[in-house]
């Protein structure tokens, strides 16, 4: 990520909002920093009788690592437990149950799950310990071995059998395990906890059946799974009786959606659809292969105004070469044509990345191209991260490792270029005015932020004294790389 100033934040004497606009630009959930955060809303049930409450009583802490599908499996774990009778804790040293969805995409990710599991070490006594999420399929069983204290190992791919998991733990159960892959099912819940009050998710594509040389998650997810069309437009009908405006659509390649009922709709169909809803007025998703990704996507963008002004769109490389050893299954061309259906658009849209450096064998001539593919699509924001070698991928044997100073450089550089092209773009937005969700607030400043439909962050002040969840007209006053300071247009 190109971690730079950001204006207003100064102002509210935090760096925390800050860092989250780059995020935000993806939709990532921020740090609440100098804003103070929307309380919670609570949960969203789907059709179904909720679970008799069997554990009445006990309580749950649940720390989540990683992407926005991980929080959104999160909500559904929580809304699991609290089905059972579970309350939610603050504190792990409250709960009797203490789990952790994990993240495995990177080592460093998965060596903050191990520190953590480590602190139980002499403390478990009495708890239930458990590990979800890719951690949990990559390492299986070995967990155990590492950490003895945990009880509970279960990936993403498993997670309906979570109930009948926790049911035996409750009945003295020692360890129990799902790993299973081979489920051709999605995950649906009963209930929902919403930790967000203002967007909610809904994922529409569970796994992955790309094979890209360097990732995990065919492995930790699993193959690809869609969600009928019409259990999504369900739950994006209770999420608008529930009083939410906005929208997420999730899946690690969420444009490779495919309907497996009848319908047979393809994601185009399925995300107009849902900014057809009544009461949603925007509709997001998050990720887009370029390989799935359709000039009717952008037709779409252009003809529905629920339909949000960004697209996530990553590269991962800006040389061919490097893509091909990658299995990106796209030439920098392509993409390349990709940006140019979206720079063509009636309306704006911004477009952010993730991108990788230091793929083992990259020579400093595919890094330059990676650094000219930046001046190409004059990205709006980027995640930019060090090659991570990771078990069970084609990559990890790979020759020509590059050393990790020299990935660290790159890096560097990589940010360093990708900042200026923020600055010059951001600079030309002052003096325009935009529609803001706003999303948080420094009561003692009377100071407030929120997100324009392109994903920009946008802190400003106004003379009125509750905005939070309001959709209002803020005028750019000062732009810095991330984020941006304006005043409410009243
Ligand atoms: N499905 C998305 C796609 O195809 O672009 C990506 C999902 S992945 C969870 C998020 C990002 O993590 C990827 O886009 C990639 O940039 C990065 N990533 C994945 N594996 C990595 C690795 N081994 N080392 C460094 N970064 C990695
Ligand atoms: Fe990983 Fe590639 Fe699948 Fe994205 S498309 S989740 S990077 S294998």
């Amino acid at each position: 990520m190109a971690k730079t100033f950001d204006v207003g934040i100064e102002s509210l004497g935090s760096n925390g909002a800050s860092q989250a606009a780059a995020q935000q630009a993806v939709g990532r959930q921020p740090a609440a920093g100098g804003l103070l955060p929307l309380p919670l809303r609570g949960a969203t049930g789907g059709d179904g009788a909720v679970t008799p409450a069997a554990s009445a009583g006990k309580s749950f802490f649940l720390e989540t690592f990683g992407c926005q599908m991980n929080d959104h499996d999160s909500e559904k774990v929580a809304g699991v437990l609290q089905g059972r009778g579970y309350r939610a804790v603050e504190s792990p040293a409250q709960a009797d149950l203490v789990l952790y969805n994990t993240c495995s995409i990177r080592e460093k990710a998965a060596q903050k799950v191990f520190a953590r599991l480590g602190d139980w070490k002499t403390l478990a006594d009495g708890k239930i310990i458990g590990v979800l999420g890719c951690l949990a399929q990559q390492e299986g069983e070995e967990i155990f071995e590492r950490a003895p204290w945990v009880s509970l190992v279960c990936g993403s791919a498993s997670y309906r059998k979570l109930p009948e998991l926790i049911a035996r733990l409750e009945s003295g159960g020692r360890r129990v395990t799902g790993l299973d892959l081979d489920t051709d099912q999605t995950f649906e819940t009963e209930i929902t906890r919403r930790d967000n009050l203002l967007r909610a998710y809904i994922t529409i594509i569970e796994g992955c059946d790309y094979a890209c040389s360097y990732c995990v998650v065919p492995h930790t997810r699993g193959p690809e799974r869609s969600r009928a069309s019409d259990a999504v437009q369900a739950e994006a009908r209770r999420l608008a009786d529930a009083g939410y405006t906005e929208i997420q659509l999730l899946g690690q390649t969420v444009n490779s959606y495919r309907d497996p009922s009848p319908r047979g709709w393809k994601f185009v169909e399925l995300l107009r659809a849902v900014a057809a809803v009544p009461g949603i007025r925007r509709v997001r998703f998050t990720t887009s292969h370029p390989n799935d990704f359709h000039r009717e996507i952008v037709d779409a963008i252009d003809e529905v105004p629920e339909l949000c002004d960004h697209v996530h769109l990553p590269v991962q490389s800006g040389s061919t070469r490097v893509l091909r050893e990658m299995l990106r299954t796209y030439t920098r061309e392509e993409y390349l044509q990709k940006i140019a259906w979206i720079r063509a658009a009636q309306r704006p849209i911004s477009i952010t990345s993730d991108i990788i450096v230091g793929f083992p064998g990259e020579t400093e001539a595919d890094f330059a191209e990676t650094l000219s593919l930046l001046d190409a699509a004059q990205y709006d924001a980027i995640f930019s991260f060090k090659y991570s070698p990771r078990p069970n991928t084609s990559a990890m044997h790979m020759p020509d490792a590059i050393p990790e100073e020299e990935k660290s450089r790159r890096l560097a550089v990589l940010n360093e270029r990708q900042r200026a092209i923020q600055i010059a773009a951001n600079e030309k937005l002052v003096g325009q005015s935009y529609e803001v969700l706003v999303d948080g607030c420094h009561p003692a400043r009377t100071q407030w932020g929120g997100r324009t439909s392109c994903n920009r962050l946008i802190n400003f002040t106004s003379p009125h004294v509750n905005l939070l969840g309001e959709y209002v007209q803020v005028k750019v006053t000062r732009a810095g790389p991330n984020s941006f300071a304006g005043e409410h247009v009243t």
